[in-house]
This record gives structure tokens, C-alpha cells and sequence, in this order.
């Protein structure tokens, strides 16, 4: 009988958790150590949503574990070997981490943990993803580069069921200290969801009864609670997608089937970069890093501030500052702008939402950038330059979404809200004009693009 060490990551769940079962059975009869670092290096660039959902889903898990859950501050090449030791541990088991960071760094744990005295494994089973990235391949071996023939591939290879629940015999180990939880930012005012495993359980229930059936129509309309806001219960692990795709397996139409689509997306993206890692930071189209573009200065300001001038893209960076998500939709138009009006470079926007976002994910959010940017995995991308006027009018038509986040508008009534310019009141309540005339940005974001796609 020997204790083995759960180090939790992403993966802040006991339900539907191989990596949990693969250290209770090598416990065989032992006691399991539950265990997650808190490492300044992810810490330190997380926004004070990520922070205090991180917070709270590690007080849930200490619940879930009745409180045998140990938290460590370090880097986790120290702390995971020391916790070991001290432990006389057998094993440290993990979900394996998919992203460039987290892979090098398991690499230097293991390497670490086979130094110690009995040479003690790390053993990952498992990622945050129905299928492990770098799974999917054409015939040939080489990657997807494209989304509709990966997600049509990743449907055919499949998934496999949930994991079993943690056998009933399964001990916490209680040898160390449990140690503080790290203390929660100030939120300034932001207000999160219920966190943790429960939670996300109970709002995937919420949503497969009253969202899942007109998701496929209703997932464009910021105006309406038409998604099911589960992204950052996923970014943490606090449900798998195997748990979501397994439920929707026995459920037809529309709504599951968009559904299945969006997490192929997320799949799709940890796909890309875990084969081209560089990918995180750089231009996966390298030939549009050589474009004109302009340093961020007063217009990235008032982007970051909700204060363009333009009420659907402002309504949008107001709601990511005040909820830490922002819609689907409304991330690719302010994202556009960003990057079409105001021509600067993705990396800035990403930097933004990765700070302020509560679902802020590497491969989400950077290539979601880099798709909108026209510099990712789109095929004929470039000339999508969203309008943020007409996609307010369409997607929020009666203006609800506008005046709900952006209170100098309040009081325009119906679509009005999008053109407070049209309106003899429309600035009464000191809104600010447009930083910009979207056609002539428009038109210079496709000359621009003319001379890096000419050369
Ligand atoms: P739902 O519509 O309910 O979708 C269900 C799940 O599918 C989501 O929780 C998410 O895990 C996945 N998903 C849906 N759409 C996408 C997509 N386009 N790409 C990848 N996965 C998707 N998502 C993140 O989780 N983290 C991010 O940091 C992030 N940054 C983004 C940045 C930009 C510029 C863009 C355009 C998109 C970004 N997305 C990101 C994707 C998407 O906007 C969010 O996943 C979605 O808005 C989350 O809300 P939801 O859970 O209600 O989504």
C-alpha cells in the first residue's frame, strides 16, 4: 500500500476524472493526496475574475475532499518533488496539460520527481479535451488546418464514455497541512456565477431543459440567454466535455448538434496549438505579421474602455469588464475592430481579454483572435471585416444588449440605440462620437492587406 499524489491542474472536479482513478488505483488500498500549486507564473498575468474563480473552485474541491485538499504556493518544478517526499509518495498523478507552458512544465516535474531519491513517476492520464490534441490526423499523419474537415474527422474517431465515479473505498490522504487558499482580488465590482463542480453540473442541467432546444437560433443573440456560459467551469475542468457530449448523444436536433460544433471548436483550436506551439504568441499565416499596423495608442484606449463610439462594440468591452465574459458574437466584432479599424495587432486585443476574460484560455482566445485577425485557420478570411453597426442591428435588434451595458444610451428606444448619431438626442447623456469612419478604415485594412498578399 503506498499514498500516491493527485495533482489537480485543470481539472477541478472529482466527477468523470481518469487521472483521479489511475492515482487511486496504483494507491491500491492506500490514501490519495490531493494537491494543487498555485504557480506564480500562471497567477501573476490572470485578471481578478480568473483569480477569484480559481479561488473559489479550490475551496469547492477542499469541500468536495472534506478538506483534505493541500494548497502550495511555488513553482511547481519545487513544490510537487517536496510534497512528495514529504509524503513518501509513490506516484504523482495528473491530467496531462496540452498547452505550451504546461507542457514544458510537467516535462520539468518529471524530470524533477526522477530525481529524487526512489525516482517517483509522473503519470498523466487524460486531457481537458474529449479528444487529446494531436489525435486527430489526416490519413497521411499531417494536422488539419482547416475546422470543418477536423470536426468531421474528430466526430467519426469519437470519444470515450465518462470515466466511472471515484471508487467508494477511496481515502484523502491528511498527513500535511491543508494550507491557506490564496486571497481573493477585489472584484471592483464584477459578479461571478456559483462556482465548482456542483455548479457546473447544475447550470449544464439549467441549459440541456431550457436552453439546448433553440441554442442553434438563439446562440447569436447576445440580447438573449442563449448560450450556456459554461466556459469557464470548463477552463477550470470543473466538467469535462465527455460529460456534456456524452448527454447530448441521446438528444436530436438542431440545438445539439451546434452544440457539438462549438466544443469541436475548442477542441479544434487546442488541436492547432499543440502542433504548432509558436502559435500561442505568432501569426499562424507568418505573412500577415508583415502588415502595416499601428501602436496601440488612444484608440486601443478607448477599445479597452467601451469607448469607440460605436454602441455594439462598446456594450461588448463594457460587459467583459463588468460580468469577465463577453458573447460569442460580440468577441468577433470588437475583436474585428480592433484589429480592421483600428488596425492594431491581435496580440494586443488577445493580452486584453486573456486579463479580463473568467474564461480566459490560451488556445480559445489566441486563436479565436488570430481567425477574426484573418491571420489563423479561416480559408478566405481577410475580407470579413465585420461592421459593427449592421452586426448590432442583426444580432440585437431591438437594442436591448446596447442599453443594457452602455447607460448613456438608455434612453434610445428600439435600434436606435446602434446609431446614436441618426438621433437629435442620441448624445444628450454624453456619449462619445466615433473614433473612427468605419468605411474609410475599412477600405485601408483591405489595402493594407493588398500589399502584404501582392508581395
Ligand atoms: P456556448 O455557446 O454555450 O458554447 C459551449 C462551449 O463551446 C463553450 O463554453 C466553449 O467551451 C466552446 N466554444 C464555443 N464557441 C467557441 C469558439 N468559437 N472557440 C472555441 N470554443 C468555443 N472561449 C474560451 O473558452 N476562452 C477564451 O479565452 C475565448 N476567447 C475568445 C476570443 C475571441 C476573439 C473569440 C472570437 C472567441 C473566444 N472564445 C473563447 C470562444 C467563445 O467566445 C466562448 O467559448 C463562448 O463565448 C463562451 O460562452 P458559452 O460557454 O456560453 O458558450
Amino acid at each position: 500500500m503506498a499514498d500516491t499524489v493527485m495533482w489537480f491542474r485543470r481539472d477541478l472536479r472529482l466527477a468523470d476524472h481518469p487521472a483521479l482513478l489511475a492515482a487511486a488505483s496504483q494507491a491500491d488500498g492506500g490514501r490519495v493526496a490531493p494537491l494543487f500549486v498555485v504557480d506564480p507564473a500562471l497567477w501573476g498575468p490572470a485578471g481578478p475574475s480568473r483569480r477569484a474563480w480559481l479561488v473559489r473552485s479550490l475551496a469547492a474541491l477542499r469541500a468536495a475532499t472534506g478538506g483534505a485538499l493541500v494548497v502550495r504556493e511555488g513553482d511547481p518544478v519545487d513544490v510537487v518533488p517536496a510534497v512528495t517526499v514529504q509524503l513518501g509518495a509513490a506516484g504523482v498523478h495528473v491530467t496531462a496539460d496540452t498547452g505550451p507552458y504546461g507542457r514544458r512544465r510537467d516535462d520539468a516535474v518529471a524530470d524533477a520527481l526522477a530525481a529524487t531519491g526512489d525516482g517517483v513517476p509522473l503519470t498523466r492520464t487524460g486531457t481537458p479535451y474529449a479528444v487529446g490534441p494531436g489525435s486527430v490526423t489526416k490519413a497521411d499523419g499531417t494536422p488539419y488546418a482547416v475546422f470543418t474537415p477536423f470536426s468531421r474527422a474528430w466526430a467519426a474517431r469519437g470519444w470515450p464514455a465518462p470515466a466511472a465515479a471515484p471508487p467508494s473505498g477511496l481515502r484523502w490522504a491528511r498527513t500535511l497541512a491543508a494550507g491557506d487558499l490564496p486571497d481573493e482580488p477585489d472584484l471592483g465590482g464584477v459578479t461571478l456565477p456559483p462556482v465548482g463542480e456542483d455548479a457546473a453540473h447544475e447550470r449544464w442541467q439549467a441549459f440541456l431543459d431550457d436552453g439546448l432546444q433553440d441554442y442553434a437560433s438563439d446562440r447569436d443573440r447576445p440580447d438573449r440567454a442563449g448560450t450556456s456560459a459554461l466556459s469557464a467551469h470548463l477552463k477550470y475542468g470543473e466538467i469535462h466535455p465527455r460529460t456534456l457530449l456524452a448527454d447530448l448523444a441521446g438528444r436530436r436536433g438542431t440545438g445539439a448538434e451546434s452544440y457539438r460544433s462549438e466544443l469541436a471548436w475548442r477542441e479544434f483550436y487546442a488541436d492547432v496549438l499543440w502542433h504548432q506551439p509558436r502559435t500561442a504568441r505568432e501569426y499562424l499565416k507568418p505573412q500577415m505579421a508583415e502588415m502595416r499596423y499601428a501602436a496601440p495608442g488612444e484608440g486601443f484606449e478607448a477599445w479597452c474602455e467601451g469607448r469607440t463610439g460605436f454602441p455594439f462594440v462598446d456594450a461588448g468591452m463594457r460587459q467583459l469588464l463588468s460580468e469577465g465574459w463577453m458573447h460569442n458574437r460580440v468577441r468577433m466584432v470588437t475583436a474585428s475592430f480592433l484589429v480592421k479599424d483600428l488596425h492594431v495587432e491581435w496580440q494586443h486585443g488577445a493580452r486584453y481579454f486573456l486579463r479580463w476574460l473568467r474564461d480566459g484560455d490560451l488556445a480559445s482566445n489566441n486563436h479565436g483572435w488570430q481567425w477574426v485577425a484573418g491571420a489563423g485557420t479561416d480559408a478566405a478570411p481577410y475580407f470579413r471585416v465585420f461592421n459593427p453597426v449592421t452586426q448590432g442591428e442583426k444580432f440585437d435588434p431591438d437594442g436591448a444588449y446596447v442599453r443594457r451595458y452602455v447607460p448613456e444610451l438608455a434612453h434610445l428606444e428600439g435600434r436606435t440605440a446602434h446609431q446614436p448619431w441618426a438621433h437629435p438626442e442620441g448624445y444628450a447623456h454624453g456619449y462619445p462620437e466615433r473614433v473612427v469612419d468605419h468605411k474609410v478604415e475599412r477600405e485601408e485594412a483591405l489595402a493594407r492587406y493588398g500589399e502584404v498578399t501582392r508581395r
